[in-house]
């Protein structure tokens, strides 16, 4: 079975973006530069090391969040990859079957992101660096801003050789770009890869920046479009829930919930972290994008790197995490009695059911995960391995 370790490192919330669904503050955006210090980097560097040591995973994607890496300048994003390589073929990693990616907004002045771009002309290892860059689709009609962003990156292709899009879904988002707009958009730049984020905060749920309506609409139509044969571009959207979906046809259907999560949770939350600038380590899912259980979603942290290793904290929290996605489930009647729930179980959606809260009151399902599961249901012919992310370049 190929097996994928997925790590985030969060050292960076500098952004000049305004996002309206970016899980970051206005007040954290507002710095300048690495929030994260070389200690607390040197130390996650070396916990991941072993970590993979001891896993041995098939493919390793590293992925270093969540804003904008190019406000720190671009010899500290090639620091930061240089060192994050250095474990990789440390450990017997390289192209082909590892990554390592960085986010950025991608604003700034025209002249001034072009040479943060082209630095990277002269940085060459045999590790792929990947840009994700974010695109805040409300300035796609930005008279300035919008021609400056694709110039930018279609430079960023040039250099890098691939980039990759992500979008952080709100209800502003959605009005802004239609999905076939939006594919569009990315195919004419040159996009390999969309990430499609839907990653609502306990304080952007009070803020009101989510209609779940219009975002499942949306969604429904992206799903639409990326399952025919045409599509240009993949997507995180259907990538991350057909294994589970697929899964339907074979679970046990005398197995409980809780059976079915001890049976299956080994494979999952051992091989995705994210970890927060102080050295915190949390669990991350698969639901629309990367989904954590980090406190912004209402949870706590399992450890830390300056107190124990990663294999440490994945043995201590095996139960737990069990808890925290049984917890969601068995609490909510309309999921008691879903047909889709063992396969719910397998991403992270039980995050967002945790943070809506009134927003899903009334509905059919806390959130979207059911109108999703029903559209896999109507296409049968979509198959997991033609639509398994290929981010390994
Ligand atoms: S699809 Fe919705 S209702 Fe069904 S188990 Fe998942 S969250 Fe609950």
């Amino acid at each position: 079975m190929s097996v994928e370790l997925q790590i985030q490192i969060d050292d960076m919330y500098a952004c000049l973006g305004r996002c309206a669904g970016c899980v970051l503050s206005t007040s954290e955006r507002r710095v300048t530069r690495p929030d994260m210090t070389e200690e607390v980097m040197d130390k996650a560097l070396s916990r991941v090391s072993d970590y993979i040591a001891e896993l041995k995973p098939s493919v390793i994607n590293i992925t270093f969040g969540i804003a904008d890496h190019f406000m720190a300048g671009s010899e500290y994003v090639e620091k930061i990859y240089r060192k994050t390589a250095a474990v990789l073929k440390s450990n017997g990693y390289g192209r082909g079957n590892a990554g390592i990616f960085f986010t950025t907004s991608m604003i700034g002045k025209r002249d001034e992101m072009e040479r943060k771009i082209r630095y990277f002309e002269r940085v060459k290892e045999d590790v792929p660096l990947v840009p994700v860059v974010i695109l805040d689709p409300t300035n796609i009609s930005h008279p300035k801003l919008a021609q400056q962003w694709v110039e930018t990156s279609r430079i960023t292709k040039e250099v890098f050789g691939m980039v990759e899009m992500a979008v952080n879904l709100s209800t502003i988002a959605c009005n802004a770009i239609t999905p076939q707009q939006l594919m569009d958009y990315a195919s004419d730049i040159g996009f390999a890869y969309l990430n499609v984020n839907w990653t609502p905060t306990v304080d952007s749920v009070k803020s009101g920046v989510y209609d779940l309506d219009v975002i499942e609409k949306w969604l429904l139509e992206l799903a639409h479009l990326t399952s025919g044969g045409e599509t240009k571009i993949r997507t995180s959207l259907l990538a991350h829930m057909l294994p589970a979906h697929a899964g339907l046809r074979t679970f046990d259907a005398s197995e409980s919930l809780a059976e079915h999560l001890i049976k299956y949770t080994p494979n999952m939350h051992p091989y995705s972290w994210q970890i927060s600038h102080e050295g915190d380590v949390f669990v991350k899912f698969d639901a629309l994008g990367d989904v954590p259980q980090t406190p912004r979603f209402g949870y706590r942290k399992f450890g830390s790197i300056f107190e124990s290793s990663l294999g440490e904290i994945a043995r201590r929290s095996e139960d737990e995490v069990r808890r925290d996605i049984l917890r969601e489930y068995v609490s909510d009647s309309r999921c008691v009695s879903c047909p889709y729930v063992k396969a719910c179980s397998m991403t992270g959606y039980h995050i967002y059911s945790h943070v809506v809260g009134d927003l899903g009151r009334g509905r059919e399902c806390p959130h979207f995960a059911k109108s999703v599961w029903k559209f896999l249901d109507e296409h049968p012919e979509l198959d997991v391995s033609s639509m398994r992310e290929q981010r390994f370049y």
